[in-house]
């Protein structure tokens, strides 16, 4: 008799890229200087990359945009400037020049971080910001096998291998799983998508 095994889903886009870097934890990406392991990681507001088995690394800083907001004093509706000169960025108020009707005007100015696009994720197996690619990058007939990290890939295997599955809660909420692409999940590849995610698997513990 076959043993089942049983499978739970975890949340949706728990394994998205900015909602594993925001919990701490890494994603792991192949150093594009030596080709060894390297990873991403967010800390004091820094996204950066970092390899483990050369010296090479990069930071991405947090981004500030600065707008000027305000009622025009002569036309009276509603402007909302992007300032980029390098020395207004420093005054707490900015001389601005109406959008809609040219006159001049004192402006306080808005310093704010870029939202970095959290709609950006793992685009073709590679990070959206440094454009590395993925560690845990395989192919099943052409097709792109990836996880972000060891924790996504044991996802994966346990989903992939699992013949009983049960949803998130019990409910039809969606899951982790919503985001797997389906011949990932087709029944005919199962076999292959399993031996090739171990493969991975295999090879990360053996670093
Ligand atoms: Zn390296
Ligand atoms: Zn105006």
């Amino acid at each position: 008799m076959l043993r089942m095994k049983r499978f739970e889903d975890e949340p949706a886009f728990k394994y998205s890229y900015y909602a594993v870097l925001k919990r701490g934890e890494r994603v792991d990406v192949r150093c594009p200087t030596c080709g060894g392991h390297a990873y991403i990681e967010y800390r004091n507001r820094e996204l950066r990359w970092k390899c483990s088995e050369c010296y090479a690394q990069a930071v991405k800083e947090e981004e500030y945009e600065y707008k000027a907001k305000g009622y025009c004093s002569v036309c009276e509706r509603w402007f909302n400037v992007e300032v980029t000169n390098e020395k207004m960025k420093s005054h707490s108020l900015v001389h601005i020049t109406c959008p809609h009707c040219g006159a001049g005007n004192q402006a306080k100015l808005h310093k704010q971080a870029v939202g970095r696009g959290y709609y950006l994720d793992i685009r073709r197996g590679r990070d959206p910001i440094f454009d590395l690619e993925l560690y845990f990058l395989d192919y099943i007939r052409g097709k792109q096998i990836w996880a972000v990290n060891r924790e996504h890939l044991n996802y994966l295997i346990a989903y992939v291998s699992a013949d009983l599955r049960v949803k998130y809660g019990g409910s039809m909420i969606k899951t982790a799983s919503h985001s797997i692409p389906a011949y990932i999940k087709e029944a005919k590849n199962r076999e292959a998508v399993t031996r090739i995610l171990s493969k991975m698997q295999m090879q990360s513990n053996a670093r």
